[in-house]
């Protein structure tokens, strides 16, 4: 049995969380490859070590003095080792970076220290191997990723290794030059060494118990999902529910392999499996609400648009030349609803109107900003009747004006538009009548 196992900053922030990795590490043998992220905050006032190298190196480009800055990172580590009892060294690393950072080696390559240093300080205090990951996780001349050439070298330098850590967030070129992935990216180099060794399972450990029913800024103490789909997933997370980078999803739903979001903190729960399939009942008819604000909508309006041939599609070409993505697009006969994100449509606004005027000659086009919209996302929703009707009347009861349904065509999801205002209390109904009465 092989095991992954990614531990993030928080996880990873000082010795005392060291500690329990290390528990949590030596309580199973099959926990081999390890994958750290660099230390988080202790609390929360606290700095993350990632952003204390980025604000570090913006000084070094500056060819400001950023010698306290670094000094400061520097203890930070320091304080692990020294928590630790480790006799081990740090100091040769910093020269290095230092004379880097003098010589400005890149903004990624500031930032993927923090993953470095706490690879080496947790090989140490294991006693595993360290990889550099700037060996064994590729990217492109152009600074895309290589899926490709990483499980290569991955599966290569890992096959005949019983055990190793193996850093986050990191890579590089061919010619050497490290690349970062976005924030949070030790996710997706967990998921890319779980792929590379055909782990058993990804164990993801963070500082929650796995995937939350709705967001707790929302709904108070909502309860947590055991088993949740990669598709029920990828609904979620695409409405704004973060536990997990988006990436880390791909690696190993190709080759079928779970991941596991566990708690360092509380290692006895048993957090949420992510799963390809599963013929496990959900506890409730649904598995996850998510929501996200700050969408606009355009309604766009003809007579008889319905037998106009390309009709559709000479206004979406609009959005398309505006580089403005489509979020959803809900239509009736002499109508088409268009969402966008606000944010992107507000630049190119009257760009896209004069566009659609000039392609399609509506009779009218009608703008709706500030809406939200929420997922009501679940397997079980297939073979539940009255799903919709229990959704639409909780938010009646609540005097919630519905502006628009979207129901997905895999019946995994119901999307429901609403106003700004009402959309917390829209995700509090919900949850009430499909959670808390469990009717
Ligand atoms: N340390 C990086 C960040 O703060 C990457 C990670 O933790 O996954 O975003």
């Amino acid at each position: 049995m092989k095991k992954v196992v990614k531990f993030g900053g928080s996880s990873l922030a000082s010795a005392e969380q060291f500690k329990k990795v290390g528990a949590i590490i030596r309580e199973d043998e099959a926990r081999r490859y390890v994958v750290p992220s660099a230390p988080g905050k202790r609390f929360s006032s606290d700095t993350k070590v990632t952003d204390m190298l980025y604000a570090c190196y913006a000084s070094a480009e500056q060819e400001e003095d950023f010698s306290e800055q670094l000094d400061r990172i520097h203890e930070r580590y320091q304080e692990i080792i020294n928590g630790l009892g480790l006799k081990f060294s740090l100091d040769q690393d910093f020269e290095i970076i230092r004379k880097n950072f003098t010589e400005k080696a890149g903004k990624d390559y500031a930032a993927s220290r923090g993953e470095y240093l706490n690879g080496k300080v947790m090989a140490a205090y294991l006693e595993f191997p360290f990889i550099d990951a700037a060996e064994v996780v590729r990217f492109n001349e152009d600074g895309t990723f290589n899926e490709e050439v990483t499980n290569e070298l991955l599966s290569a330098r890992l096959a005949d290794m019983e055990y190793a850590v193996i850093p986050g967030f990191y890579g590089a070129k061919e010619d050497g030059t490290v690349v970062t992935f976005s924030r949070g990216g030790s996710d997706v180099s967990g998921s890319l060494v779980a792929l590379a060794v055909g782990a058993d399972i990804y164990e993801n450990w963070t500082d929650v118990s796995g995937f939350l029913i709705a967001d707790p800024r929302i709904v108070k103490n909502p309860k947590s999902i055991e088993t949740i789909t990669y598709k029920e997933l990828r609904e979620l997370s695409y409405m704004g529910a973060s536990v997990l980078h988006e990436d880390a999803i791909f690696p190993v739903r190709k080759a079928g392999i779970p991941i596991n979001i566990r708690n360092t903190n509380a290692p006895q729960d048993k957090g949420t499996l992510i799963v390809e399939g599963t013929c496990r009942k959900p506890k409730y008819t649904i598995t996850g609400i998510a929501g996200t604000d700050g969408f606009a909508a355009i309604t766009v309006e003809k007579a008889m648009m319905n037998s106009e041939v390309g009709f559709c599609r000479k206004v979406l070409q609009v959005f398309e030349d505006n580089g403005v993505s489509i979020e959803h697009m809900p239509s009736g006969i002499d109508t088409m609803t268009i969402f966008v994100h606000q944010n992107a449509f507000e630049e190119k606004e009257q760009k896209i109107l004069a566009g659609i005027h000039k392609e399609v000659s509506p009779d009218h086009i009608e703008l709706e900003t500030d809406l939200a919209l929420i997922a009501v996302v679940g397997r079980g929703m297939k073979s539940t009747r009255g799903t919709a009707g229990r959704i639409f009347s909780a938010l009646a009861h609540a005097h919630i004006n519905v502006k628009m349904i979207d129901q997905g065509s895999s019946e995994l999801n119901i999307i429901i538009g609403v106003r700004h205002e009402d959309f917390k209390n829209a995700i509090r109904a919900l949850y009430e009548i499909f959670v808390l009465t469990q009717i």
